[in-house]
């Protein structure tokens, strides 16, 4: 996966959004303050986004893409999910990054993903819903969000049983500690770990020994650590190689 060095630094590690759905509904501590949160006052209801669906097929750049607004919401049917699985499936070129803090039903969904042995031009609802199976494209990593340690233990062990190229852990905002020894041995399963700590209006920052103990489990693991922010105020966190480092005049 190949993202532009300054967008890196800056803490971007895709290329562009992928806005399937518009609007959600909270469903954990790190949904306060959510923007797809607040777009549902317009309506007060999950929007599906079907005319963005080809968006990926019209670009022939290798782009990483995030599919950040969560697919994987209860009000978003399994048909629609499908399509956006055989676009992905059908532009691997690229990479595709889907994040959800609703693991469960993206596990069901992954479950009855049958669909490819079908004829999804004349019934693609009916393929999803069809065999079950499992079916992993090498272009599309999965990952969910654990901003404290009860959502960690709830969701990284359903991530780690599902078939993906990439298994991804969110840690954004970081709301409390997590110990992933708590969670098991994530270190063959897990492919990435991303840490973030909120800015902005009514932001709740990290602190800095959460940071540095993820950190610290991730190089015991195995697993590579992406920290967004390079800093904090007056603190100053430096990048480098595989593992982000945590440095500086005021954290060592
Ligand atoms: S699940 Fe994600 S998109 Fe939905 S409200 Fe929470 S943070 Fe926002």
């Amino acid at each position: 996966m190949n993202v532009c060095k300054s967008r890196v630094e800056k803490g971007l590690y895709w290329d562009e959004a992928w806005s399937l759905v518009s609007g959600c509904t909270p469903i954990s501590e790190g949904c306060q303050n959510c923007s797809g949160r607040l777009s549902t006052r317009f309506n007060g209801r999950i929007r599906l986004n079907r005319d963005f669906l080809d968006k990926p097929l019209k670009k022939k750049k290798p782009t990483v893409y995030a599919i950040w607004n969560d697919l994987f919401h209860e009000d978003v049917p399994f048909e629609f999910i499908a399509r956006a699985w055989e676009v992905m499936n059908n532009a691997n070129q690229h990479t595709f990054m889907v994040l959800t803090k609703r693991p469960k039903r993206m596990k069901e969904f992954l479950s009855r993903l049958g669909w490819y042995t079908h004829d999804r031009e004349t019934n693609p609802a009916e393929a999803v819903l069809d065999e079950g199976g499992k079916y992993t494209l090498p272009n599309v990593w999965l990952g969910v969000t654990a901003e404290n340690q009860q959502r960690a233990e709830e969701r990284i062990p359903i991530l780690l049983q599902l078939p993906a190229a990439k298994r991804f852990v969110s840690v954004e905002p970081m709301l409390g500690p997590v110990d992933l020894t708590e969670v098991g041995h994530v270190g063959p399963k897990l492919d990435w770990v991303i840490c973030g700590s909120k800015s902005g209006p009514n932001r709740r920052p990290a602190k800095i020994e959460w940071i540095r103990s993820l950190r610290n489990q991730c190089i015991y693991f195995g697993v590579p650590f992406f920290l967004k922010q390079s800093r904090r105020g007056s603190e100053k966190w430096r990048f480098s190689g595989r593992f982000t480092r945590l440095s500086g005049r005021t954290q060592r």
